[in-house]
């Protein structure tokens, strides 16, 4: 068997055991298969094994592979967005993670109102204050969610948040939880347009804690891939 689908068996046994233990099971998962780096052909393959989710963090690298990524798959966005690249992807993706600023989400609505889209974003936490991760302050978040809410061709469906690494992910454990009760309480105020149906949280070091304390989308690159090479 090829490593990509063994890996992937794995992994899937793994979410489907963290499920349970929220009361859901792994079909209530989604798995963002994280392609950065990551060759199409083996792109390929591992869509021809089911999963249909694809996330890059880098808008030229996305728009340059697109055109050879089997169409059954949905890509999504998941790395820091400048402005001046929205076009890359605008009429590329299915989900963009990881918009960080009231300006962004305005440039995202802008250019899919020129591509006649209403783009599904989620807005990205930064839940540890980490100074070297991009995101809002959690407090910023539901104020933003006020302004966002007459926009007319962005929905904002949920939260997205990276934690920082730790060699022991159980430390971490309390970030995801406070993710999901923000978006919790989100809910209980019923904001015109806005839902919090995504929490994507959860990456190969912690998916499964993240999965337990909530998460419904967990990005998985190096768990599925083996580690990257930047050096290509
Ligand atoms: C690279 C990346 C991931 C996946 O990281 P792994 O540790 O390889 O699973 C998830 N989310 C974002 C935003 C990333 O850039």
């Amino acid at each position: 068997m090829s490593d990509i689908k063994s890996n992937l068996e794995i992994i899937k046994e793994k979410i489907d055991i963290a499920a349970k233990k929220s009361g859901r099971t792994g079909s209530d998962i989604t798995i963002i298969a994280v392609t950065k780096t990551i060759d199409v052909s083996r792109i390929n393959e591992l869509i021809s094994y089911g999963i249909n989710n694809i996330g890059e963090n880098k808008a030229q690298e996305l728009r340059d592979k697109y055109p050879q990524i089997d169409s059954s798959a949905n890509c999504h966005f998941i790395g820091h967005l400048q402005s001046n690249k929205i076009k890359y992807i605008i009429d590329k993706v299915k989900l963009i993670h990881s918009v960080d600023s009231e300006q962004l989400a305005y440039k995202i609505n802008e250019a899919a109102k020129k591509h006649d889209k209403i783009i599904d974003i989620l807005l990205q936490v930064n839940i540890a204050d980490d100074k070297n991760k991009f995101g809002l302050s959690y407090k910023d978040v539901e104020p933003l969610l006020c302004k966002l809410s007459h926009l007319t061709n962005i929905r904002v469906k949920g939260l997205m948040t990276i934690v920082p690494f730790d060699e022991e992910p159980e430390n971490n454990r309390l970030y995801f939880r406070n993710i999901k009760q923000l978006a919790v309480d989100i809910n209980k105020q019923n904001i015109d347009n806005i839902s919090m149906e995504f929490l994507s949280m959860g990456m190969t070091n912690d998916y499964e804690i993240a999965i337990e304390e909530g998460s419904n989308m967990v990005r998985i690159g190096t768990g599925i891939f083996g580690a990257r090479n930047y050096n290509k």
